[in-house]
């Protein structure tokens, strides 16, 4: 990464983002981000020659003198790539949080927009898209009441560990003894955490993972009575499971689920390619996607969510075109398209020399056919957030039709009510309004340590829990 150095502050996280997001664009040069006698200055060097500066005022407010460091370097890079970034300096993962600071600041839209541009330098459309989404978020959390949380649970098992993750997530074939145990502790949890929701209101719960329904019948069932006992699951707003794999999804096993009061699921293709499904190491084919879909339908869910991938290695955007056309068939009522991120702890990452990654343009055209594609099937953007090492820097957006807005991941972004999360690699999040903090609790990810230490991860929660 191009070298940097910080003078008088130490703000080195945010500076050393902006700088990844130019690191390709720069070659041999040297920064100086420097907080000095009321000044915010971003010098950049080439060979020891100062080629650009920029400086302004330093605001007094530490937040505002953050920002106006970010925003001068910002500028001199432009200066000296010539190239602009759709979402400007902002690199934290919910840009949305903004429009929502700014909305409670009583700014309209108009003033919220040229703030977007203006400061943070963002792209009109990402603009656009930012004020969207905050519309509709809003409309859900303003129904957010005052003793109500969010709840998760998470299944670490999948058929197959995807190419691209980074998640969680054990391939569950000859691992039923591992499964049994697990569930066993999970357990626990769910009792422990009974106790302390009692006087809550639980609006929305999200079974993730990894791929819940990898458990067998027993194991789903065993797991959604216990939850079923536990929880109000009657008074829940919104019940999800994700049902990513296909090749996980039985007729039994949606009936199920109906049973036990889940009324939201999501069947994640990430492509409609059947060879591309075979290099990202998915075990299922198109065929089976379709199939599930339609199963599903007949068990009786209206709420249906589809995920899928931009830049998936060896795709175009005519695979993106074909994909979007295979899923409009089907119609499901939301629609969450992510761009790849190269993430530390997935395979790709380890054997990325073998793939060819697309550039920023092609990821641009993989998103608009998409938008086109949600909007030609009634929905709307409804959630948004972006993640580091995306490909070309973009972002990932939830699509819904009208009432079929996940509130678990609104609440998830926007960080407005506490979430408790059960289960290994979960955090807990809990928001304290007053004071406008929020303090994580993680379990330990590692399946076999949650298994061993589960007690104490109780115990943990427990201790931060009675300051609540
Ligand atoms: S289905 Fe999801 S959690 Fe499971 S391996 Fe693939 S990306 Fe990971």
């Amino acid at each position: 990464m191009t070298e940097f150095k910080l003078v008088g502050h130490q703000n080195t996280y945010q500076i050393e983002n902006i700088i990844r997001l130019y690191d390709k664009y720069l070659k041999d040069v040297y920064i100086i981000s420097i907080l000095k006698d009321n000044t915010c200055r971003a010098e950049i060097y080439d060979n020891n020659n100062l080629i650009v500066y920029k400086e302004e005022k330093s605001p007094k407010d530490p937040k505002l003198q953050k920002q106006k460091l970010a925003s001068v370097l910002y500028k001199a890079l432009v200066e000296v790539t010539k190239k602009e970034m759709p979402w400007g300096f902002l690199t934290g993962i919910r840009p949305t949080k903004i429009v929502h600071e700014l909305m409670e600041e009583k700014l309209n839209e108009e003033e919220i927009k040229k703030q977007l541009i203006n400061f943070y330098y963002i792209r009109e459309d990402k603009a656009n898209l930012m004020i969207e989404v905050a519309k509709k978020e809003k409309e859900i959390l303003d129904k957010n009441k005052d003793n109500e949380i969010s709840l998760y649970i998470g299944i670490p098992f999948c058929p197959s560990k995807c190419l691209y993750c980074s998640f969680t997530s054990y391939a569950i074939d000859n691992r039923q003894n591992l499964v049994e145990d697990y569930l066993d502790a999970l357990e626990k949890e769910i009792l422990f955490s009974k106790e302390y929701l009692k006087d809550k209101y639980i609006r929305s719960l999200y079974i993730g993972g990894g791929t819940p329904t990898s458990l067998n019948l027993n194991q789903l069932e065993r797991l959604l009575i216990q939850i079923n006992k536990s929880f109000f699951i009657e008074e829940l707003d919104e019940f999800t499971v994700e049902a990513g794999r296909p090749d996980t999804i039985t007729r039994e096993k949606l009936n199920l689920l109906k049973q036990y009061n889940v009324d939201r699921i999501s069947i994640n293709p990430q492509t409609m390619d059947n060879d591309t499904l075979v290099r990202i190491g998915r075990k299922h084919s198109k065929e089976e996607i379709i199939e599930a879909f339609y199963m599903a339908r007949e068990a009786g869910f209206d709420n249906i969510n589809m995920d899928i991938i931009l830049g998936l290695p060896g795709e175009d955007t005519k695979n993106v075109s074909y994909s979007m056309s295979e899923i409009k068939k089907l119609s499901p009522d939301s629609l969450t398209v992510h761009t790849m991120a190269i993430k530390r702890a997935s395979r790709l990452s380890e054997s990325l020399e073998e793939y060819s990654l697309i550039d920023e343009d092609k990821v641009e055209k993989m998103l608009d056919i998409t938008y086109q594609a949600a909007i030609s099937m009634g929905m709307k953007p409804y959630y948004l957030y972006r993640q580091k090492n995306m490909l070309g820097n973009f972002e990932n957006v939830g699509y819904s039709k009208v009432g079929k807005e996940s509130i678990y991941n609104i609440q998830i972004m926007e960080e407005k009510e506490s979430i408790i999360a059960l289960g290994a690699g979960a955090i807990t999040k809990l928001v304290y309004k007053d004071t406008n903090r929020i303090e994580r609790i993680p379990n330990v990810k590692n399946v076999y340590e949650y298994i061993k230490r589960i007690d104490e991860m109780i115990l943990r929660k427990e201790s931060l829990l009675q300051y609540e």
